[in-house]
C-alpha cells in the first residue's frame, strides 16, 4: 500500500515515515515545500527506494495538493495530514499560521475525495490546542476529553500567537469532520491529538542550536546556565514522537479508530522536573546547567487542566514512554552530536 503524508519534513513525520518504512509494507509519498528540503530528507532516508518527494510549495493556495493528487492520487491508498504551521516567530497570524492550517486542511481533504478513489483512511494530526482555550490549559477545575473543543472566534485569534495557533488546529480539524460527513467520503476519517512531543530527532543531522518549538523545552535546559533560572520554563503534558508516530501508523489499519479522536499523552512535565532528570541522569552536567528545587507532579497538576484520555490509551495496542525515557533518549542524541562537532 501507498501512504501520502504532507509536511514530510517535520518532526513527527519523519518519525511516521521512519516507521511506514522499516516496517516493509508501505510506500511513501511525502510533500515537502522546496527541493532543497526534498534533497536533505531524500539523503537523510539513504535514499530509500520505497519513499519518493512531492513539492506542494504553499498550503495557502485552495488548490495546493491539486496537482499532486491529479498525478498520483489514484495510488494513494492512505492519507496522513500533518503540515501546518508550528512558528511562534511570526507576525500575521491571519496569513502565516490560520489560512496554512485551514485552507491546507481543506484542500487535501477535497483533493483526496475527487482525486484519490482508492483511500480507506485519511488521518489528520491536529493538537491538544483543538480541545481547550489557552487560558483553560492552567485552569485545575477544567477536565478535557476526546469529546473536547476551544471555542475560540476568529477575531479575538488574529491577535494573539497562541490564540491563533489554537484556532488554527481547531478549525482545521473540525473541517475535516464536516467535509467528510458533507462530502459523504468513502474513506474513515481518525484524528490524533498530541499534547507537548518531545522525543530524539528521527536523524541527528536534524540536531542544531534550535530545534522546532516543542523539543526546544528540552534543549533549552540543556543549554541553560547554572545558578540562572530557567529562561523558557513551562508546564504541560507530554508524548513521545516516537509514540505519536505509532498512534498514527496503527490508526491506518485499526477499524477501532475510525470516527475517533485520540488524545495522546502520557503524563504532566514542567522544566524543572525535566531540568532535574537531566541533573540527575547526566551526572558531566551537573553544576553546568540550571539545577531547580525538586518539583511533585502534584505541584505541578495544580497549574493545568486534567487531561483524561482513558478511552485513547483503552484504543490503541501500546503504552506510552515516560518522561525519564524520553529525556534519556532525548539528551543523549543532542550530547553525541554536539560531542562530535
Ligand atoms: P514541524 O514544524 O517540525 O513540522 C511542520 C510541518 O509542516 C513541516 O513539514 C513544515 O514544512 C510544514 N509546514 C508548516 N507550515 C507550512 C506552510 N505554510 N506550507 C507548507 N508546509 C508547511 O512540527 P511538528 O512535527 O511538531 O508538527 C507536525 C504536526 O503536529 C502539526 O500539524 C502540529 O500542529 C502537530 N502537533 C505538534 C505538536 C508538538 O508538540 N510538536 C503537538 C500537537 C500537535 P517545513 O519543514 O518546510 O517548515
Amino acid at each position: 500500500p501507498t501512504v501520502f503524508i504532507s509536511g514530510a519534513t517535520g518532526f513527527i513525520a519523519q518519525h511516521i515515515i521512519k516507521q511506514l518504512l522499516d516496517s516493509k509494507t508501505y510506500k511513501v509519498v511525502g510533500s515537502v515545500r522546496s527541493a532543497a528540503k526534498a534533497e536533505k530528507l531524500e539523503s537523510d532516508f539513504g535514499n530509500h527506494p520505497d519513499l519518493s518527494l512531492v513539492t506542494v510549495e504553499d498550503l495557502s493556495k485552495l488548490d495546493a495538493f491539486d496537482s499532486v493528487f491529479k498525478e498520483h492520487g489514484a495510488s494513494f491508498d492512505y492519507i496522513f495530514h500533518t503540515a501546518s504551521p508550528v512558528v511562534f516567530t511570526i507576525t500575521d497570524f491571519q496569513n502565516e499560521m490560520i489560512t496554512p492550517a485551514v485552507n491546507g486542511t481543506k484542500n487535501i481533504f477535497e483533493a483526496t475525495v475527487k482525486y484519490a478513489p482508492n483511500v480507506k483512511k485519511f488521518v489528520q494530526t491536529s493538537s491538544s490546542a483543538a480541545l481547550r482555550n489557552p487560558e483553560a490549559s492552567t485552569d485545575p477545575s477544567v477536565n478535557v476529553t476526546e469529546k473536547s473543543w476551544n471555542t475560540l472566534g476568529l477575531e479575538e485569534s488574529t491577535k494573539d500567537y497562541i490564540k491563533a495557533y489554537f484556532y488554527s488546529k481547531g478549525t482545521a480539524e473540525k473541517i475535516s469532520w464536516e467535509l467528510h460527513e458533507k462530502l459523504g467520503a468513502k474513506f474513515e476519517l481518525t484524528v490524533i491529538n498530541p499534547v507537548y512531543v518531545f522525543g530524539p530527532q528521527a536523524f541527528d543531522s536534524s540536531v542544531s542550536n534550535h530545534l522546532n518549538f516543542s523539543c526546544e523545552v528540552i534543549n533549552s535546559i540543556v543549554h541553560s546556565k547554572f545558578n540562572t533560572p530557567l529562561s523558557n520554563s513551562v508546564k504541560g503534558n507530554f508524548i513521545d514522537v516516537r509514540d505519536v508516530a505509532r498512534a498514527h501508523v496503527e490508526a491506518l489499519t485499526s477499524d477501532k479508530l475510525s470516527g475517533q479522536r485520540l488524545i495522546l499523552s502520557e503524563n504532566i512535565f514542567s522544566s524543572e522536573l525535566i531540568a532535574n532528570i537531566i541533573n540527575e541522569k547526566f551526572p558531566q552536567l551537573n553544576g553546568k546547567i540550571a539545577k531547580p528545587s525538586p518539583i511533585s507532579n502534584e505541584e505541578i497538576s495544580k497549574h493545568l487542566a486534567n487531561i483524561d484520555n482513558h478511552v485513547t490509551k483503552g484504543l490503541l495496542s501500546f503504552e506510552f514512554r515516560d518522561l525519564t525515557t524520553i529525556v534519556v533518549d532525548t539528551v543523549s542524541q543532542i550530547l553525541n552530536v554536539e560531542a562530535k562537532k
